[in-house]
């Protein structure tokens, strides 16, 4: 990636706490930098309002598109790459995986096998995708205890322990377990393990989260069950605890071909922009995420509060599985609430099928926002980068292995810096577009589907003995 920094250093945090000071507005030009101005009141046209009132949204999912096949990617990575992936699976063909997981939609890990996959079973590697279930009083508990492995309060106590095992117990009766390699994601399934020595295949935990400062007592509950697989994987260096079992690192990714991040033409965004009241002649700042604290959409309002000042800009704010999901529900309440009456805040609650619609949000954009206070590795910002878009993203989780502050997009620790920089990325489009055209080297090269299958490829290997670690390593 060209290391490339004409800007000069841009600085978080406005002295006054405020995005800065403001100028009297010229005309708009097409394709010119967006001027700064005093805020005055937005007046939507008519149509605008209308749409916005009753958003189109599919209420069925469609069926999905076909995956696409390996050699689709060729004109993306090129085919040495390819080759490279192929020589790898041949020593794996005929041995079985089984990948298990928590939700079959919605989240990063969801979105990551969608594609994963089928790709591992045209590689003649059978693969196997199954989904635990449980009650709400199970989701509950995983829940509590995704938030607490962030850091956050619990009580956990005999009863959560109980419910947390017995559901794991049920999905463990009901499955089976035949494979030379399983894979289990996250700590939501993370007792299936109990099933290994019934089994001659080998474990692996695969972890998603942010371990670096969990809750106490959750991880000691959890870390017996950890240890007995044969090995662990984390997302960064900076997740992981002291374990017993070896551990690699396996970065997350993302599909460009998927309806998530493929192209799209230009009049299908368009479309989308009008089917959702969205004015594409000014600036659009959007976040897209599940309505949860701990993405601050409150913070990103208060953000765009202060940008709104000095550049007339809109602020889409989408996201989904608020309807299923209590917390969800309170969240788009506060967030309804932060939003008040201004036209230009866009709140969507879109339904699971809405790759498309998403992509083509994040499309539209002006610049991407991601402002978590704690992340898992934040597939939304490889989203980003991949469109060649400047995000603006919490230095958190994952995402400072992303973004390369002010060179692959800006960092930011506060509301008052989110605002700074967006304001900054809005006024000055060139090194924005320096910023995104990086921001898409580095996804290229670290953050594609390709780049983790061959890791997947080549762990099976060292587990199942195919390829020997040196001793040395
Ligand atoms: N996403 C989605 N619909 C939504 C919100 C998010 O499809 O309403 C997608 C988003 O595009 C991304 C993934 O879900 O691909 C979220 O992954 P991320 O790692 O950013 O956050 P997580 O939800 O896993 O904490």
């Amino acid at each position: 990636m060209k290391k490339e920094q004409t800007q000069k250093p841009v600085e978080e945090k406005a002295p006054d706490g405020n995005a800065g000071s403001g100028k009297a507005e010229p005309p708009r030009v097409a394709g010119a930098p967006f001027k700064e101005r005093r805020f005055r009141q937005t007046h939507l046209p008519a149509h605008f309002i209308e749409r916005r009132k009753r958003p189109r949204i599919q209420t069925e999912p469609p069926p999905p598109p076909a995956p696409p096949r390996l050699e689709d990617y060729a004109a993306i990575i090129g085919k040495p790459e390819l080759d490279e992936i192929r020589f790898l699976a041949r020593h794996l063909q005929g041995k079985t995986v089984k990948m298990v997981n928590s939700t079959a939609v919605g989240g990063g890990v969801a979105e990551i096998l969608n594609r994963l996959v089928p790709l591992m079973n045209e590689l003649e590697v059978p693969t196997k995708w199954e989904v635990i279930t449980g009650g709400n009083d199970f989701y509950e508990v995983t829940k509590g205890f995704h938030n607490a492995l962030h850091g956050g309060e619990y009580n956990l106590n005999q009863q959560i322990q109980d419910i947390f095992m017995s559901y794991n117990e049920q999905n463990r009766q009901r499955m089976e377990f035949v494979e030379d390699l399983f894979v289990i994601h996250d700590p939501q399934p993370a007792g299936l393990i109990r099933s290994k020595s019934e089994t001659r295949g080998r474990w692996i935990w695969r972890c998603h989260i942010d371990l670096s400062n969990p809750h106490a007592g959750v991880w000691d509950f959890l870390k017996p069950m950890v240890e007995q697989y044969d090995a662990a994987i984390f997302s960064s260096p900076a997740f992981t605890r002291q374990l017993n079992v070896p551990q690699y690192l396996f970065y997350p990714s993302i599909d460009p071909l998927s309806e998530k991040n493929r192209d799209l033409e230009e009049s299908f965004i368009d479309k989308v922009c009008d089917d959702f009241g969205i004015d594409r002649s000014r600036p659009i700042l959007c976040q897209i995420s599940r309505f949860d604290r701990l993405k601050d959409p409150v913070g990103v309002i208060e953000a765009y509060k202060l940008v709104k000042k000095y550049v007339d800009c809109q602020l889409v704010l989408a996201g989904g599985g608020a309807t299923d999901d209590p917390e969800g529900a309170a969240v788009l309440e506060e967030v309804m609430a932060a939003a008040g009456d201004d036209p230009d805040v866009i709140i969507l609650n879109l339904p699971p099928w809405s790759a498309l619609e998403i992509n083509a949000l994040q499309r539209a954009s002006t610049v991407i926002i991601q402002k978590s206070l704690k992340e898992g590795f934040g597939l939304t910002v490889t989203e980003g980068l991949w469109k060649q878009k400047p995000v603006v993203a919490g230095a958190v989780g994952g995402i400072p292995t992303q973004i390369i502050h002010k060179l692959t997009g800006v960092l930011v620790h506060s509301v008052e810096g989110c605002a700074y920089q967006v304001r900054y990325l809005l006024t000055h489009p060139e090194f924005a577009a320096q910023l995104g055209k990086n921001g898409r080297e580095h996804a290229k090269e670290n953050f594609l589907i390709t780049v983790n299958l061959k890791r997947w490829l080549l762990l099976f290997q060292i587990l199942l003995g195919v390829a020997k670690p040196s001793k040395t390593s």
